[in-house]
């Protein structure tokens, strides 16, 4: 009875066979290989080829994600400093009680990005009594909160309800962790032995008054120049996999940075002369500004790795075109591969676009079997179970 006790102990706490070296807690330290701009002047995107090295013994598959570890922008933790009447140097305890400078934990410790509602809480938590934080504070509060929020960093905050923070170990209290962000991966192993490729749109946006950018996607966009380093790991995702059979045909729906993984599964098809069709719709803005890929994807469809390529750019003529429409255009071949066996994929914008999609794909079945939409979801149920129908959004 011990010994089998003794047994599981053990083996619980021995490192599990495939567990990888470097996770978000223990990043590598990547070297920024490429950083280019794939939009092209003019473009009201700024989407970027950004390629990672990896260490010997890295290793992703098709359909897994990059994490990024970025940091804050100095001029914001200036600004922050400033605000608070900090210098930078005071020592403070991190998230595991190592002690470190403030500079240093503005810079990589805490996410003093964009506001959230809960670091209001936090704050009134310091001063009960200030009205203008007990009129945002608590759950009958809460629109108006967020509305104070949206589109407001934590500077924002401390500039409009100045002297509450006091202590610097108090900014641990108030914000949340800064975290990682996912990026898929965009590249095949196959090709890239020992780097991985992202495709990140770069995300800036002005609000009150201010020019503001994203954490991870601001810091690639700008601080990430060739020869830098930037702290990753890699981010395995069992449920957006190509087929095992790779014979069966896919379709992948990737608008916009969407089309990332779909790059690593043709780039990996094509790598290894697997033989099942493969169509690609994607959509952007304009043809001429926004083709992510276009020479890579065109040549591909040239050689016949890319069976069909279908584009649609929303802004190219009067009457908007997206993705789901091109899927309705091609109802019928799009039900014909899925009675082949095609497996479906869908990559990038989760609020809108997957959902459109999702009602073309169903419309195509019902149109497709001559079928009831209940029939169509029933159909749609199946290719889940057979996880023929793969979604990555975000
Ligand atoms: C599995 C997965 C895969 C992903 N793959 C990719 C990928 O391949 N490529 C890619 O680019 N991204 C991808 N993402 C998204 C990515 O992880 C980040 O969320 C994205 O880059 C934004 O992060 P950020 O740190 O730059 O911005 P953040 O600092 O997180 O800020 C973004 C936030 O800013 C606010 N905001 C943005 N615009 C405005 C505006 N105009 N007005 C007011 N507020 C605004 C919004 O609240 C928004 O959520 C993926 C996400 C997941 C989960």
């Amino acid at each position: 009875m011990s010994e089998t006790l003794e047994a599981t102990t053990e083996s619980a706490a021995a490192p599990a066979a495939h567990a990888p070296k470097y996770t978000r807690n223990n990043p590598y330290q990547s070297n920024v290989l490429v950083n280019e701009l794939l939009t092209a002047e003019g473009s009201e995107k700024e989407t970027r080829h950004v390629e990672l090295s990896l260490e010997d013994g890295m290793t992703y598959t098709p359909g897994d994600a990059v994490g990024i570890l970025p940091e804050n922008r100095r001029e914001v933790v200036d600004e922050m400093l400033q605000a608070l009447g900090f210098t930078g140097s005071e020592r403070v305890l991190d998230h595991y009680k190592v002690e470190i400078d403030l500079d240093e934990a503005l810079r990589t410790r805490l996410a003093i990005g964009k506001l959230e509602r809960g670091r209001i809480t936090q704050m009134v938590k310091l001063a009960p009594e200030n009205a203008g934080l007990k009129a945002m504070a608590g759950a009958d509060n809460k629109a108006r909160a967020e509305e104070y929020c949206y589109g407001r960093e934590f500077i924002d905050l401390v500039k409009d309800f100045p002297g509450i923070i006091t202590q610097p170990q108090q900014l641990f209290q108030i914000l949340a962790r800064l975290t990682p962000r996912m990026y898929s991966i965009a590249s095949s192993q196959a090709l890239h032995a020992d780097n991985v490729q992202t495709t990140v749109r770069v995300v800036r946006y002005d609000a009150h008054g201010r020019s503001r950018q994203g954490l991870a996607s601001g810091h690639l966009g700008e601080r990430a120049p060739v020869g830098g380093t930037m702290p990753i790991f890699l981010h395995a995702n069992g449920n957006f996999r190509l087929p095992e059979d790779s014979s069966k045909p896919v379709i992948m729906v990737g608008p916009g940075t969407g089309v990332a993984p779909f790059r690593a599964f043709l780039e990996e098809r094509q790598a290894k002369g697997e033989t099942g069709d493969n169509w690609l719709f994607f959509g952007e803005q304009r043809r001429a500004l926004d083709f992510l890929y276009q020479e890579q994807f065109e040549g591909m469809h040239k050689d016949g790795v890319l069976t069909r390529l279908e584009t649609a750019f929303s802004r190219d003529q009067a009457k908007k075109i997206y993705v789901q429409d091109r899927i309705e255009e091609h109802a019928a071949e799009v039900y014909a591969w899925l009675e082949r066996g095609a497996y479906f994929y869908v990559c990038g914008d989760a609020t809108r676009m997957a959902k459109d999609v999702h009602t073309a794909l169903l419309d195509a079945i019902a149109k497709g079997s001559n079928g009831t939409l209940e029939h169509a979801e029933e159909y749609l149920a199946t290719m889940k179970k057979q996880k023929r129908y793969q979604l990555d959004v975000y």
